[in-house]
């Protein structure tokens, strides 16, 4: 096993990383810019390492320092979180050629499903169902052909794309005209990759994912769904697990296809398929090839420790018990609470002048922020993820209530009044959403 473990990332992901590891007798190294210089991950590390300025692309992003600040420690392995350069297979490479343990799946997997266009011609040939599509496309002419094969109205999207931006609905025509151009400049902007493609939009759809995990050598089982369909924005923000729309055939149908195909690829890792569910059928829309925010849950109702199971995976040990070993108790369920105003959710960093966070039981706080922290302008507003499990879905939407309740955050604002709005929802009480209903109750739909 491994002794020490440098984890690239930063916030909550890296304290939950950070806990995993010294639950294993692992040592850990923190890498922190400038900004994060009292940040929590940085201050329950073994060891931390400032590798640049604030901005990502020279600090969390900045391959080579990270390597080194590896170096001069002497990690065996790095965690690379979420988001950064989690899903970057030449950082993956370079981890490995220098000698570190990455600890994800091999590059050639991470290349193969970072490509939306790939990824889904992979999937197809896996047996798995997908949105019909089109492949890259080049130009509006190009574009207003495909649309008119798959049929209006079609949604724009990155090859390349991540975190549910640049994409843009074309209702017709003169929409591919009005959009097309702009998504190619906002995926070359983002993402350094000017493809795009064409899907059909759904347009009542829940999504619902698939958390696997695979060691490589022939074992792999799956932690049953989440469903994300709770959206701003295409961003998540609120999960749970079970989903409340999937008939227990639905489940076991949709755990079959995706543990085949993970056999077949010889996947190695965690990972979640993500679909769109409308009308009884499921459509692929992409594969990440690591951690998810909202793996919270799924461990809540197997007790399976996620990362845990990364690094063991890692290590070279095999997965230590079979689908039947699973378990699945209860319902979770995630509030993302974001440093952002809970009605207009424009983003609002600054000092947390009061923090009490709830207890009490099966209630999860992932955070990294504590009285007098300065929440950065410059990283992702999420700021806590409350977690919550009870036996069933009713009971575990009360407790989820008493939480937040009892949640105190000052200094900035924050979306713990929105999740408590949305638990005023009898439609959402009842399990009744879609991925556009939140926008459709915000009058944006
Ligand atoms: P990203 O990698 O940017 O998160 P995804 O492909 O995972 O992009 O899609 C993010 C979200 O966008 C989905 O959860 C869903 O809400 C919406 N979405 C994606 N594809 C479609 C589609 N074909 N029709 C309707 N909504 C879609």
């Amino acid at each position: 096993m491994f002794e020490k473990i440098l984890i690239a990332n930063r916030g909550e992901i890296a304290l939950r990383i950070h806990r995993a590891c010294h639950e294993m007798g692992i040592r850990t190294v923190a890498v922190h810019s400038t900004a994060d210089d009292n940040a929590m991950h940085v201050r329950l590390a073994d060891e931390s390492v400032c590798i640049g300025p604030p901005n990502a692309r020279e600090s969390y992003l900045n391959v080579p320092a990270i390597l080194s600040a590896a170096a001069i420690t002497g990690a065996d392995a790095i965690h690379p979180g979420v988001g950064f350069l989690s899903e970057n297979a030449n950082f993956a490479s370079m981890v490995e050629e220098h000698g570190f343990t990455f600890i994800g799946p091999t590059p050639a997997h991470i290349l193969l499903m970072g490509n939306k266009v790939s990824a889904k011609r992979a999937a197809k040939d896996l047996g798995i169902p997908v949105v019909p599509g089109s492949g890259a496309v080049a130009d509006p002419a190009e574009a207003r052909e495909a649309a008119k094969r798959i049929g209006y109205p079609v949604l724009i999207k990155a090859a390349a794309g991540g975190g549910g931006r640049g994409m843009h609905v074309a209702r017709d025509d003169a929409g591919i005209d009005q959009f097309l151009v702009q998504a190619q400049n906002e995926a070359t902007a983002y993402f350094s990759d000017g493809s795009v493609y064409l899907e059909r939009y759904l347009d009542r759809p829940r999504h619902i994912e698939m958390q696997i995990l695979a060691d490589g050598q022939g074992g792999v089982i799956h932690l049953g769904e989440r469903d994300c369909s709770l959206q701003r924005n295409h961003q998540k923000l609120f999960e749970e697990t079970p989903s409340p729309a999937l008939k227990p055939a639905e489940r076991e149908n949709l755990a079959k296809i995706v543990t085949t195909a993970i056999k077949g690829m010889g996947y190695r890792g965690a990972g979640t398929l993500e679909f769109l569910y409308q009308d009884g059928e499921f459509f692929f829309i992409e594969m990440n090839t690591r951690l998810q925010v909202e793996h919270t849950i799924s461990e809540a109702v197997t007790g399976i420790d996620i990362v845990r199971e990364q690094i063991r995976i890692a290590a070279g040990l095999p997965l230590d018990y079979t689908q039947a070993d699973i378990q699945f108790f209860g319902h979770a369920v995630e509030c993302r609470i974001n440093a952002e105003h809970p009605e207009t959710f424009k983003p609002s960093p600054g000092t947390i002048t009061s923090y009490h966070p709830p207890g009490g039981i099966g209630v999860r706080i992932d955070s990294a922020i504590y009285q007098g922290y300065a929440v950065p302008p410059q990283y992702d507003s999420l700021i806590a993820k409350l977690i919550v499990h009870d036996r069933n879905r009713p009971e575990c939407l009360m407790r989820m209530k008493r939480a937040l309740e009892e949640f105190v955050i000052v200094g900035v604002d924050t979306t713990i009044a929105m999740h408590q709005g949305l638990l005023t929802s009898a439609q959402f009480m009842n399990g009744d959403y879609d991925i556009h209903w939140l926008e459709r109750l915000l009058g944006r739909g």
